[in-house]
Order: structure tokens, then C-alpha cells, then sequence
């Protein structure tokens, strides 16, 4: 038998398909492409109806073949939309009870989810080391889709780490909804510091985090610790403090930009980047003037910009829609048009200097491309056999969204 996998999310849900993959395969069954497959398995997101709408199209899709092969829905997936999906796809089925899904080809392991070994690309290994979340911003679906949180314990999460190392990884993605409320042996800073004790030449990365729980100790970590790498995502969602009290964000742009500064200020060549949502119900133009102005004080280094979507289940969800979608469209290409402006002056930069990239692919013109220690993308001439090893670089060039360079040696 064959199985595909088709994944629509976050880094998270790529995880959760790595230990599908796994688990698949100890089952004996055989990893094929999407038009031999027996079963195909949807590892999705809800956080935006979007990402729900597309698996939706492809789930009817596959369900008007002739020969129809077994379909799965697993991952995040709200018991609202359970209903709707049920007529769509044979199996939804929770995630976290993967080692015991009913099916008559899989047989019931005594495994937990996270003692299934995932099945890696060999290059980045995605490690969760917590799931859930307390903090029910109101518009977030993920208290209702992956529970409160809960986090693993540190020492299965190190050995996780080394186990990883040893295959060979260049880079650990340590992972959760709200990494840095992590709390087990360690917080979530000592957990950095105590991976970077680990032997081998790898870099450490993590993602998402919370300003509320954002420490000193982290700041620590990145600034003295060699293969915690200087790369920060901290989802702000709003420049104005009206709004980010409708989200339940509980921080005030003043703290926001507090941490930043604190951050820029320890850490050498930080690349800085943050979640926004436009077009949250009641964000007025001059409410989106805010985030603007946040955007030209810190100059991110990327937005992951999300046009809001209401998701049912949520509070959010009971607010009325007061930003039309091309208004909210028009807010989106905004803060993109000012992104690409300070992003073609920082790149600039970044002419002459040498630096270390691994290597995690190559693009469709046969340049190998990879990312810097600070999660810059770098395109470059070179042998796919460097594929999955770190590379020096002298830039030479430089394009909206990445650098380009020479090999050296
Ligand atoms: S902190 Fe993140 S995961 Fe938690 S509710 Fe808010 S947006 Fe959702």
C-alpha cells in the first residue's frame, strides 16, 4: 500500500506529517505520489478559513475520482468544522492518538505520539516541544484545536536534539505555539542554553513566541550562546494598543518595542520578524496608521501579514466585520510595499560581507539556495552534493527578498 501526504500550515503541521510519515512506514506501508496513492493523508490548519477552504477543494477533488483512495483530515481541525468535513473526508482523526488511529492497515501501537521518531529531510529537524496554548487571543482557533498547553520534558526533548544531531542535522527548529512558555525541568531560555551544550555543528532556531512571555534569559541565549542563532520572530498582530486589547494581546506597543530594542541592542545582526493581522474588526484607518508607524520605527525584517478572517469557536467571531476584504487587501499591500523598500535598502548592505549558509536546496534555476545563521536567504553557483552543509559566501548581489553570492573555496 501506498500513502501521500499533503500539508497545508505552519512549520507545526509539517512536524505532525514527518511523524505521520514515520509511523506509515514502520506499518510497512510505502511513501508514492498523489495519483498512486491508496490513502492520502490532509495534515491541516484552521487557523485561517482559508487554509480550511483549500483543503476543502482538494478533499472533493480526490473524492470525485473513480478510484477514490482512503482519505484522512488530521492536525488542527475545530470541532466546528468537523461537521462540514465529515461528508468530505473517510477519517478525521486527532493527531496526538496517531499511534492508535482505527484503521484496518495500521496496527495499534503502545507508543505515545511523541516517542514516534519522525521521518526527516536529514537537513532541519522540526522538534515540538510544547503544544497549545493558554493565552486565547480572540481570534485564534488554536485553544480550541490543540488544547491547553502542554510541554515536554526536557529530557526527552535534549535526547530528541541529540538523536537528531547525530543523523546528521544542521538545524534544530525547536517548536510550539508559545515556545517560550515552555516550562518543564528548564525554561525555556535554559532549555537553549543547555541544547547548545550539545556536541556537533548545528544551528538552533525556534518558533512562534509570545511577547508576554518573552525573558531576559532568552535574550541571553542568543546573544552568548554559538548555535542559538540571531533570529527572532515575535508576533506583535497590531501596532495600536486599542486593537491589540480587542485581541487579548495582554502588552502594550510601549513593552513591544521595549523587548526589540533590548533585543538589537545584545544581539549582532538580528533579523527580526512578526506576525500582523489587518483588518481585525474595528481597526480603523487610524488604527492602521499605528502599525505603520511601528513599522518604520522597528523596520522588521519580515511580516507574516494576515488578512483577518473570522474562525468560529473564537470570540473574535461574534465582533462585527468592519473592514471591507478590499480594504483589507489594500492594508495588506501597504505594509508589503514598505517591507519591500526597507528590505532592498537592508540587503544592499549586505554587499562585500562574507557569510556562512547552509545549504537546503537548490530553485528552478539551478542555484543552490540556502539561509544564513540569521535566516537571510542566499542564492549561489555550486554541486547539489552541498546540499545540507554550511557554505561560506561572499555576496555580490542582492534582490528584494534575498542576497546572492560566490562561493568561497
Ligand atoms: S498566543 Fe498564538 S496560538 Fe495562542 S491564542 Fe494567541 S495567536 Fe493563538
Amino acid at each position: 500500500m501506498k500513502y501521500h501526504i499533503i500539508t497545508y500550515g505552519c512549520q507545526m503541521n509539517e512536524s505532525d506529517s514527518e511523524r505521520v510519515s514515520s509511523f506509515f512506514q514502520e506499518n510497512g506501508l510505502l511513501e508514492g505520489d498523489e495519483e498512486e496513492a491508496d490513502v492520502i493523508i490532509f495534515t491541516a490548519c484552521s487557523i485561517r478559513q482559508s487554509a480550511i477552504d483549500r483543503v476543502i477543494a482538494r478533499g472533493k477533488e480526490i473524492k470525485k475520482k473513480k478510484e477514490k483512495p482512503v482519505t484522512i483530515l488530521t492536525g488542527c481541525v475545530l470541532e466546528e468544522d468537523k461537521k462540514s468535513l465529515s461528508s468530505i473526508f473517510d477519517y478525521i482523526l486527532d493527531i496526538n492518538d496517531l499511534p492508535h488511529w482505527p484503521l484496518p492497515f495500521l496496527s495499534k501501537s503502545s507508543k505515545q505520539y511523541f516517542e514516534i521518531v519522525p521521518k526527516r529531510n536529514g537537513i532541519s529537524a522540526y522538534i515540538s516541544i510544547m503544544t497549545g496554548c493558554d493565552n486565547f487571543c480572540t481570534y485564534c482557533v488554536v485553544p480550541y484545536t490543540r488544547g491547553r498547553v502542554s510541554c515536554r520534558p526536557t529530557k526527552e526533548v535534549l535526547k530528541e536534539v541529540e538523536e537528531a544531531v547525530e543523523e546528521g542535522h544542521k538545524e534544530i527548529w525547536f517548536l510550539g505555539q508559545n515556545v517560550n512558555a515552555y516550562k518543564e525541568e528548564l525554561t525555556f531560555g535554559e532549555l537553549l542554553k543547555e541544547t547548545n551544550k550539545i556536541k556537533g555543528d548545528f544551528w538552533i532556531r525556534f518558533t512562534s513566541s509570545h511577547p508576554n512571555d518573552f525573558t531576559d534569559d532568552m535574550i541571553e541565549a542568543m546573544k552568548n550562546c554559538k548555535k542559538v542563532t540571531n533570529y527572532l520572530n515575535l508576533p506583535v498582530q497590531s501596532g495600536n494598543d486599542e486593537i491589540l486589547k480587542k485581541m487579548n494581546r495582554p502588552y502594550n506597543i510601549s513593552e513591544y518595542k521595549k523587548i526589540i530594542t533590548k533585543v538589537k541592542e545584545e544581539v549582532p545582526d538580528v533579523f527580526i520578524s512578526t506576525d500582523i493581522i489587518v483588518g481585525f474588526p474595528g481597526e480603523t484607518e487610524k488604527h492602521f496608521r499605528s502599525t505603520l508607524n511601528l513599522f518604520n520605527e522597528i523596520l522588521f525584517d519580515m511580516i507574516y501579514i494576515g488578512k483577518y478572517s473570522p474562525r468560529k469557536q473564537t470570540v473574535a467571531y461574534k465582533m462585527k466585520e468592519t473592514v471591507s476584504p478590499s480594504e483589507k487587501k489594500r492594508r495588506e499591500k501597504v505594509l508589503n510595499e514598505l517591507l519591500k523598500e526597507s528590505n532592498l535598502e537592508k540587503n544592499k548592505q549586505y554587499i562585500g560581507k562574507k557569510l556562512k549558509v547552509l545549504v537546503t536546496n537548490s530553485n528552478s534555476k539551478g542555484l543552490l539556495v540556502g539561509k544564513t545563521k540569521n535566516y537571510k536567504s542566499v542564492s549561489f553557483k555550486g554541486s547539489k552534493k552541498l546540499i545540507g552543509s554550511f557554505v561560506d559566501v561572499k555576496i555580490n548581489d542582492y534582490s528584494l527578498w534575498g542576497l546572492k553570492g560566490t562561493k568561497i573555496s
